[in-house]
């Protein structure tokens, strides 16, 4: 018989991660704030995160930031008849979030493990997310397994927050991509040229990138914009990142316009997807 898995957030990311521990075979106890709707066929349902705590030795959290990270992390330290020994964090937190989520465990005797994870819900659905695993090498190897039931784990390092830092990094690049790239496909279409030409020669160039690549093909040549990635969600990554490249000493003359040219998206188009940055280039962003 398997270990029971607890798992606590069964949103976009969550539901679809966790279904791939219960079609291995692993016996779930899920919580959602909101809905377990979502949750996977056969899954217990608990009342309560501290619930799971008290039926599971390994909790999984998809979780929506730090904020929550860290009130969860305190129910489950707070749980009546604790079984809980790890909790192992796939949510976009930053590293201060991380470190005191850690703490906050190590004092009552639990494991934190720093683990984000990247590749969208499409990846969440295939089993192909990076999962980015900061912990003990030891701790790393006893849950290599069944993380490489939800993707492809990468050690990272031993420090809770370093997994933070590459996720955060990767989704600057992503997000400074896709928007370079709405404004060069603006420009390129502009001078009379056909979208999927100026992708192909792009993607058979030096420009290329994860928007080149992925994005404008899969999602927004069609008209379909359904990356299922909210830019606010995004936009939350990305100020993670400033504000700890800045805590750094780290230079942020790319991220710092990157970041603000979010946030007035955001605003503008409330509720986006992050293919929308291309219809928000197409409006003229500065009118
Ligand atoms: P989501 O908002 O769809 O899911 C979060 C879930 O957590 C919701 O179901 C919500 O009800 C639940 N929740 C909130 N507070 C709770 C609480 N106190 N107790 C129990 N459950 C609670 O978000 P998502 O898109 O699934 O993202 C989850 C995490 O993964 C985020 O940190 C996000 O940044 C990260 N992430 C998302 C994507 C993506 O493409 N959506 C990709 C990579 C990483």
């Amino acid at each position: 018989m398997k270990e029971t898995i607890g798992w606590i957030g069964v949103g976009s990311m969550g539901h679809r991660m966790s279904r791939h521990l219960a079609k291995a075979g692993y016996p779930l106890v899920v919580a959602d704030a909101v809905s377990t709707e979502k949750a996977p066929p056969g899954a217990g349902i608990a009342k309560s995160n501290a619930e799971v705590a008290a039926r599971a030795a390994t909790i999984i959290l998809s979780l929506p930031d730090g904020k929550v990270s860290e009130a969860v992390a305190r129910e489950l330290v707070a749980a009546p008849d604790r079984k809980v020994k790890t909790v192992i964090d796939t949510s976009t937190i930053g590293i201060k979030a991380a470190e005191a989520c850690a703490s906050l465990l190590a004092a009552a005797g639990i494991e934190y493990i720093d683990a984000p994870v990247s590749g969208g819900t499409s990846g969440a659905d295939k089993a192909t997310i990076a999962v980015m695993l900061a912990c003990s090498r030891d701790s790393y190897e006893r849950f290599r397994a069944l993380m490489n039931l939800m993707g492809k784990p990468f050690y990272v390092g031993p420090r809770p927050g370093q997994g933070q830092a590459v996720k955060v990094l990767n989704n600057f690049l992503s997000a400074t991509a896709l928007a370079a790239t709405s404004e060069a496909i603006a420009f390129g279409t502009g001078q009379g040229i056909d979208m999927k030409v100026i992708l192909d020669i792009v993607n058979a160039s030096s420009g290329r990138n994860s928007a080149t690549d992925d994005k404008f093909p899969n999602r927004i040549l069609h008209g379909r914009f359904d990356a299922g990635f909210t830019a606010k969600l995004q936009l939350k990554d990305i100020r993670l990142y400033l504000e700890a490249a800045r805590a750094a000493g780290i230079a942020d003359d790319v991220a710092a316009p990157v970041v603000d040219l979010w946030s007035r998206m955001d605003a503008a188009m409330p509720g986006a997807d992050i293919t929308d940055m291309y219809r928000y280039t197409q409006k003229g962003r500065r009118a």
